[in-house]
């Protein structure tokens, strides 16, 4: 089975590293592709570069064989749809099952997402739990996309981490290192990341 976490990773952080971790773990993963991408259609758009963010994810992984980096959204500009990047990488990956990897924040999203009944047909989705969101939520949405027994809840360490509040303490000058993996660090200091915005 290959995972394939999707994300604005903008920075990605040690919660990300350690849902992998824990996905890949528990569903006996062969593959992790963490995929950046270029524009979600359904948030604000990125505020480091495509370039900037995909390499922060190859720092951040490169220590753990089985997690790799696909450039396949960033390389295709415009708004990132799941169902064309699964699209892509079902040809690439013509033998493997291949699992979606969420955070719980998906439910406020999935039912906006192009196509995602077709998606979920043939893509298993897993969702990590995250404070401050739902799980019984998440059954009613599984069972409005008629996914019940394709969306997989599964419990991993709860991590309080956001790109989101690592980006406010950058601008306002608090602690953050202990947040990123340390390579991740390093990157945004030594190119001024996220200082002004
Ligand atoms: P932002 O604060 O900018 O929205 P984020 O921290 O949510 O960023 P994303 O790049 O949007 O990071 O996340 C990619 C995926 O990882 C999403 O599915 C998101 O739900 C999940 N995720 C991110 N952080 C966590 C966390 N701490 N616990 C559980 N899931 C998470």
């Amino acid at each position: 089975m290959i995972g394939v976490f999707g994300g604005t990773f903008d920075p990605i952080h040690v919660g990300h590293v350690a849902i992998a971790n824990e996905v890949a773990g528990g569903f006996k993963m062969d593959q992790v592709l963490f995929v950046p991408n270029s524009r979600s259609p359904l948030r604000q758009t990125p505020i480091a570069t495509g370039q900037d963010r995909s390499e922060m994810c190859r720092l951040a992984t490169r220590e753990n064989p089985i997690f790799s980096v696909s450039t396949v959204e960033i390389d295709r500009d415009g708004p990132s749809y799941a169902i064309d990047t699964i699209e892509i990488l079902r040809e690439a990956y013509p033998d493997d099952e291949l699992a979606l990897i969420a955070g719980m924040d998906i439910v406020d999203e999935l039912l906006e997402w192009r196509d995602s009944s077709r998606l979920l047909e043939n893509t298993l989705m897993i969702v990590v739990e995250r404070p401050g969101f739902d799980e019984a939520k998440l059954r009613d949405v599984a069972r409005e996309l008629g996914a019940e027994d394709r969306i997989l809840p599964h419990r991993t360490t709860p991590l309080d981490i956001s790109s989101t509040e690592i980006r406010r303490r950058i601008k306002a000058g608090l602690a953050y290192r202990h947040l990123l993996h340390d390579h991740v660090y390093q990157y945004i200091v030594r190119h001024g990341l996220y200082r002004d915005r």
